[in-house]
């Protein structure tokens, strides 16, 4: 089967190469000339584990390829991925579709017999049916089908998600989209991972419930967090003893600097302006948004009390700045809400990130970016543990407080514990929930 994959980010350049490992012949487009270029000799633009290897062995293989003309992409092809960003709108929460009709426009002039446009971002209820009249008005004499199709993988374990989903949502309006679904994803049902089939509307909301969910189950352990710390509890244990209860599960309960990243954030303020905008107020996820800001703000608290109450003339070093290990994703990071607090009341801020350091040097300006942990905490006052790259889960903690001046740790993803750091030298540590 042909695909056109339309916008070749963390999600399309995913889908593009796991297609493409299905055997289906995969053409991936974007506009983004450089990103096409570096494409087109070998390079992997994003830091997405396993993705290099992935990507050359199709490429060789003749069932991938990358090309900035998307007209050319579409030709002869049965099904075409929309997958391009959907990012906040300015001002007023909802998600920015401009980049989605663009592309529906784009196909709509460049469709060339029977095709089913598949929308792969997330979008709002209801934008497939826009995507449908968009194109229905360009080309009214065009043959084709929309179909929502969102996508669930997590940065960091994209490839294997996405072979090894926990189910793939297809929503259709027509058998015919149907049966090209299914072709599409037949290798994934052979092995046995759930296909669910739905309307357009249901498929589209699974996509923001899910979302808003987790981002739920994760605020509410960091609620949970701050009244363990006023009551002597430890949400570590507190966490693990909900986890262990099989109707709860223990995914999305550690207790951190709040959650940050491509999705979460910008999903749950969509899924808020839907429901205004049907005037059923989302009020959990809207708590949510709110409560999850403070929680980013209570960290840099957190930090300067374990300061003595100042970070001014300090120095501070960070430890991880995108917002999870094993992606250079920097979108909506904790770090982007706390060095900058940090450096405005007067510290100066040190940082080590094994991928996010390109990304991130335009993103957090005033920031002495160095490559390793033991050297950014000399003479340091302070070092804050934010990302939980493996690199910085097994740190030799007498070695870090020996350089430091003031040995504190902020230890944000509760990595290591009160003892560990004391008997190491550390005079001052704190984490969260603890
Ligand atoms: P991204 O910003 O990394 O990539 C989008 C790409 O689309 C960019 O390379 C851009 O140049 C390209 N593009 C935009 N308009 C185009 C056009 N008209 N023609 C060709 N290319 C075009 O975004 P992403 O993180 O891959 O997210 C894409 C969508 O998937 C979003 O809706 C997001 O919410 C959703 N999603 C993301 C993740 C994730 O972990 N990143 C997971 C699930 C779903």
């Amino acid at each position: 089967m042909k695909i056109a994959m339309i916008g070749t980010g963390y999600v399309g350049l995913v889908s593009g190469v796991c297609f493409s490992d299905f055997g289906h012949d995969v053409v991936c487009v974007d506009k983004d000339c450089g990103k096409i270029e570096r494409l087109m000799r070998g390079e992997v633009p994003i830091y997405e584990p396993g993705l290099d290897v992935l990507m050359a062995k199709n490429v060789a293989a003749g069932r991938l390829s990358f090309t900035g003309d998307l007209a050319a992409a579409v030709d002869g092809a049965e099904a075409v991925f929309i997958a391009v960003g959907t990012p906040t709108r300015r001002g007023d929460g909802h998600a920015d579709l401009s980049y989605v009709m663009a592309a529906a426009e784009e196909i709509a002039a460049a469709l060339t017999g029977y095709a089913v446009v598949v929308t792969k971002s997330t979008v709002p209820v209801g934008t497939n049916r826009q995507v449908r009249q968009v194109i229905k008005k360009a080309r009214p004499e065009a043959e084709f089908d929309v179909a929502s199709n969102p996508e669930f993988l997590r940065e960091g374990a994209a490839i294997d998600d996405f072979m090894r989903p926990d189910r793939v949502v297809v929503g259709v309006s027509s058998d015919r989209a149907k049966e090209v679904m299914g072709e599409i994803y037949r290798p994934l049902f052979l092995r046995e991972f759930p296909i669910l089939y739905t309307d357009l509307e249901t498929a589209e909301m699974i996509k923001y419930a899910a979302n808003a969910f987790l981002a739920t189950k994760i605020t509410f352990i960091n609620e949970i967090a701050r009244l363990c710390e006023k009551v002597g509890a430890d949400v570590k244990e507190v966490a693990r003893g909900m986890g262990l209860d099989g109707r709860i599960g223990n995914k999305f309960l550690h207790a951190g600097p709040g959650y940050g990243g491509s999705c979460f954030p910008k999903d749950t303020q969509a899924l808020a302006r839907m429901g205004q905008d049907h005037a059923v107020p989302m009020q959990i996820t809207e708590t949510v948004i709110k409560v999850n800001d403070e929680v980013k703000r209570r960290m840099i608290d957190k930090i300067v009390d374990l300061c003595d109450g100042s970070v001014n003339g300090k120095t501070i070093t960070v430890l991880g700045v995108t917002f999870k290990p094993n992606t250079d994703d920097m979108r909506d990071a904790p770090s982007l809400t706390i060095v900058p607090a940090l450096i405005g009341a007067g510290a100066k801020v040190r940082a080590v990130d094994p991928q996010g350091l390109r990304e991130a040097q335009q993103m957090l300006p005033g920031v002495h970016w160095m490559d390793d942990a033991y050297k950014a905490v000399q003479k340091a006052d302070c070092v804050v543990l934010l990302t939980e790259w493996n690199e910085f889960r097994a740190l030799d903690l007498k070695k870090l407080a020996k350089k430091m001046t003031t040995p504190r740790m902020a230890d944000l993803r509760n990595i290591y514990s009160a003892r560990d750091a004391k008997k190491a030298g550390f005079e001052g540590y704190v984490s969260v929930g603890r």
